[in-house]
């Protein structure tokens, strides 16, 4: 068992921009921690440096509290479980366990690889399948049977990178849930290298979410999702995304596209000499007032030009026109959100019960406590 720290760690390919950019985290023993955020974000580049096939270019990388910068990747005890699960097609499910304990020769009797390799099968409900051959396995035995290896190499941790990215979406789902269960059951250190939020979500203990090479926020995904600390992870973690729309600042009030509303003192204080901010707030947040009334919220009236059943929920879009002088701030909303786009729409999950449909002109709630409100140029959350 093991944790393992990073310690402003940088990671530069030549001379160029760093790919990892001072990240420091610090992943408690049997902790589930996530890598996550866009493509070149440097998660993968990471991941590769904690298990050492990509050299760090300065920073500390400890495990265990001994510094393993210059170990070589087989005397850092960790088990990266490939997307392919890089398993031996013409050796038995018990082979493919035991492989690296017979590659390490003489260390270990037969019994004891026994012994080990029927332990770690039991624990991984694979005992009744050990004489069958990768190619008679479900996807998820497979990926059982590469954790077994780790498992029977007593690996400190386990890495993942993107082991499901070339999954259909229902395998993908079955195979999350039983990472996650095996993960808690086995209780062993991991981190998880993904581009997807959703397995970000289920899977983390804790998530980190990167962009660019640097770290933004570590926190649990409750955390991310209900105090990102910016526009950023605001707008990556969440589906749909969190809806963002300018707003001017005029004295106590924020001047929404369609509705003001006041601020609290403390945020009033600090938005103070900003023009505009943006303004952020989820889909679920806003109601249906005739379904949902939101005692003391904001109301308004719009029209809503597209609706989407999904028979457990439905989803109402409402275009809203940008106000013109608002549009230099736009343009850094969408760097910001890295590509993630800036709407002119907001999108309302409404309840199923809700008789919305196209065209409609209808009155909408929201409690401005669920307002996130952002720097329009640092992206820093004031709420
Ligand atoms: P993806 O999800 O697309 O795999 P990622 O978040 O894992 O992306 P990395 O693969 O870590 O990102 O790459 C981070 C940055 O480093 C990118 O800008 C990438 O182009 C660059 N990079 C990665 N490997 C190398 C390399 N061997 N040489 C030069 N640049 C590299």
């Amino acid at each position: 068992m093991s944790s393992i720290q990073l310690k402003n760690i940088v990671k530069k390919y030549g001379d160029g921009f760093p790919a990892v950019n001072d990240v420091s985290l610090d992943i408690a023993d049997g902790e589930f921690m996530i890598l996550v955020g866009p493509s070149g974000c440097g998660k993968s580049t990471l991941l590769r440096m904690v298990v050492g096939l990509e050299d760090i270019t300065s920073g500390d990388l400890e495990i265990n509290g001994k510094r393993v910068n210059d170990l070589a990747p087989r005397d850092r005890n960790l088990a990266m479980v490939f997307q392919n699960y890089a398993l031996y097609p013409h050796l038995t499910v018990f082979e493919n366990i035991a492989f690296p304990l017979r590659l390490s020769k003489g260390t270990h009797s037969e019994d004891e690889i026994q012994r080990k390799v029927r332990e770690a099968s039991k624990m991984l409900e694979l005992d009744d399948h050990l004489d069958r051959k990768p190619g008679n396995l479900s996807g998820g035995q497979r990926q059982r049977v590469a954790m077994g290896r780790a498992i029977v190499r007593e690996a400190d941790a386990f890495l993942f990178d993107e082991p499901l990215s070339n999954l259909d979406a229902k395998l993908r789902g079955q195979m999350r849930t039983e990472i996650a269960r095996m993960q808690r059951r086995l209780g062993i250190t991991t981190i998880y290298v993904t581009h997807d939020q959703t397995e970000a979500m289920t899977l983390g203990d804790r998530v980190a979410v990167l962009k660019k090479g640097v770290l933004q926020q570590c926190a649990s995904p409750r955390e991310l999702y209900e105090q990102p600390v910016n526009l950023f992870v605001a707008g990556f973690i969440g589906s749909p995304p969190m809806n963002f729309v300018p707003a001017r600042v005029e004295g106590d009030q924020l001047r929404l596209p369609f509705v003001s509303v006041p601020m609290t003192p403390q945020l009033a204080a600090d938005v103070k000499g900003k023009d505009v901010v943006i303004v952020g707030i989820r889909p679920e947040y806003i109601k249906d007032a005739e379904v949902n009334p939101v005692s003391g919220g904001a109301t308004f009236r719009a029209l809503v030009d597209q609706t989407e059943w999904l028979g457990n929920e439905q989803y109402a879009y409402i275009p809203f026109e940008q106000d013109s002088s608002v549009q230099g701030h736009l343009d850094n909303l969408e760097k910001e959100l890295d590509g993630e786009g800036a709407r002119s729409q907001i999108v309302v999950n409404l309840d199923a019960r809700s008789q919305i449909f196209e065209g409609d002109e209808v009155e909408f709630a929201f409690d401005p406590a669920h307002m996130h409100v952002f720097d329009p140029e640092s992206g820093h959350n004031y709420t």
